[in-house]
């Protein structure tokens, strides 16, 4: 059978895709998961349904191990490799993350317009928000109140004191309170939405596949690794696929990638697309020229830091860890909100821990492919702060959010986090050595096939997500953001989503 739509990946993106696109019953649909599938709520295992939201042991869980790639990457020349975790089961990573519900501001759809996409405005992106979301706390202009996700925020009552001490101390540096984060101009303090109600990860899977399963026009298989795309001269036909070491081809006239960050430009470079010469070094043949596969990969570096607890820290049943956020403008940054930072209360281990993150870096990193061989995971190098303004920017943040735990408002923690002293934090070379070797991902990967105008060299796709070059072949995923939104990325990628299911359905 030849299919109308073949979506690579079940992720953020693929999940909604396959949902939008097989609503016209005319139109078939064939979506293709390297990971397990779990068709009901009841078949969920406990890592996917519950995780970041614990019983009472106050474990963060920070990833579904069992339903993970397992990818490495490079954070910086100074660093050890450091985990990148991306979802390899139904939702994809939205099935594993840790479910912060946050879009991207204003700014960061307008710059995605300057560069030529001009579908891309912001007014358009929050009628796709708004498709997207059952905001359960706010219904005004900016919310939707029937979409597929469910996201709430935790009352001043939940809060645990450790988010309440930050949220004082936060307010005593003059930072606003933010009772909506997604509310276009917020900023300051204020609760997370989360797409967690009743303590369940709320993925893509849950809110876009469950419900239409019976769909005769769709067609979901799972432990299905896809290894190439076939192509009839320029034109994509379909996919080489592995299900438990046998080989499978899956014939269509509209191939989409949905892989993610890391997968589309791999897959994109094993079948022959990227840069020629580099590619039949690795003795790959090449279709199509393309040397911006792969490059631009954008992120929001994390400085974990972590404080002994002063006191007990004893979460109650189902009281996540995770709930306060504080976003603000660097001095002298141009950028709006290009810092994040988040309070957790660890339980189990008595720690409190903060993530302070770059969330308008300059820095980018690269993707590329070592190999030829599909199961080899590709090159992952971030290429953190190699501009002197991020670096800048984040000494400032590390010092101030020290600051804002060794406030008189903040009374859970003392002293310097753990591996940290004044002879670091007062000296700017010292901490910027400390913070080179301690940096980690927030796991928001982007970029890496970037979206534009057909005659900029940087891009791999245009606003509408075909791949420049071929025909019949789209990517809609993390992969063709311009630059990382200054938010957590999966609301963004099921808002992209769902406007590009819209322009395929309007011809574009
Ligand atoms: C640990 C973690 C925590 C996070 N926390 C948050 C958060 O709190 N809030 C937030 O907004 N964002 C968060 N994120 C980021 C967010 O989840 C991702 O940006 C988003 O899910 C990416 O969507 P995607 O569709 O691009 O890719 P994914 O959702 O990763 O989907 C890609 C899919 O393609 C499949 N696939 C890949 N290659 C192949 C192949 N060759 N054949 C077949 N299938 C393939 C994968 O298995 C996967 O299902 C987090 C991510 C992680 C990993």
């Amino acid at each position: 059978m030849t299919y109308d739509y073949l979506i690579v990946g079940s992720g953020s993106a693929g999940a909604v895709l396959a949902a939008r696109l097989s609503e016209d019953t005319a139109t078939s649909v064939l979506l293709i998961e390297a990971g397990p599938d779990f068709a009901t709520l009841e078949e969920l295992p406990d890592e996917i349904k519950y995780a970041w939201f614990p019983n009472s042991d106050g474990n963060l869980g920070e990833k579904a191990n069992s339903y993970d790639w397992g990818f490495k990457g490079k954070a910086t020349n100074e660093s050890p490799d450091i985990e990148v975790p991306r979802g390899k089961v139904i939702g994809g990573s939205s099935s594993t993350n840790a479910q912060g519900f946050i879009r991207g501001i204003p700014e960061d759809f307008n710059e995605w317009v300057e560069l030529g996409n001009n579908t891309w405005s912001f007014d358009n992106a929050l009628k796709y928000y708004k498709k997207s979301e059952s905001d359960l706390d706010i219904q005004d202009d900016f919310h939707g109140s029937d979409g597929p996700i469910i996201a709430r925020r935790f009352k001043k009552s939940e809060l645990t004191n450790i988010s309440l001490d930050f949220y004082n101390s936060c307010k005593s540096f003059g930072f606003d309170d933010s009772y909506d984060i997604n509310h276009p101009d917020s900023t300051g303090v204020g609760a997370l939405p989360f797409n967690n109600p009743d303590r369940i990860r709320w993925s893509t899977s849950i809110g876009y596949l469950n419900n239409i399963r019976d769909r005769e026009n769709l067609t979901i298989i799972s432990n299905c690794f896809v290894n190439k795309i076939l192509f009839d001269h320029l034109t994509a036909t379909g996919v080489k696929a592995d299900i438990l070491g046998k080989e499978h081809t899956y014939t269509a006239l509209n191939v989409i990638l949905s892989a993610g960050a890391i997968c589309s430009p791999q897959l994109l470079m094993l079948s022959g697309i990227g840069n020629t010469n580099y590619l039949q070094k690795l003795g790959i043949e090449p279709i199509y020229d393309l040397p911006s596969v792969g490059q631009n990969l954008r992120d929001h570096p994390r400085i974990p830091l972590m404080w002994e607890s002063a006191n007990q820290i004893s979460l109650k049943k189902h009281q996540s860890p995770l709930q306060v956020v504080l976003r603000y403008t660097s001095v002298n940054s141009n950028f709006r909100n290009d810092i994040y930072m988040i309070i957790a209360a660890v339980s189990a281990d008595q720690t409190v821990r903060m993530g302070v993150g770059l969330y308008k870096a300059k820095s980018s990193g690269a993707i590329t492919l070592s190999t030829s061989d599909p199961y080899t995971q590709p090159v992952i190098d971030y290429n953190y702060f190699n501009d002197d303004f991020d670096l800048r920017r984040m000494r400032d943040a590390v010092r101030l959010a020290c600051n804002i735990i060794s406030s008189k408002y903040f009374s859970e923690a003392e002293n310097y986090p753990k591996g940290m002293n004044e002879i670091i934090l007062s000296d700017d070379n010292n901490l910027n050595s400390w913070i080179r070797t301690n940096v980690d991902t927030f796991h928001h990967i982007s970029g890496t096939c970037k979206m534009g105008l057909i005659n900029d060299p940087t891009s791999v796709v245009d606003q509408f997500g075909n791949v420049k070059g071929v025909k019949n072949l789209r990517i809609v995923d993390a992969s063709i953001m311009p630059d990382c939104v200054r938010a957590n990325t999966n609301a963004t990628v099921i808002m992209m989503a769902e406007k590009i299911a819209d322009d395929i359905k309007s011809g574009n």
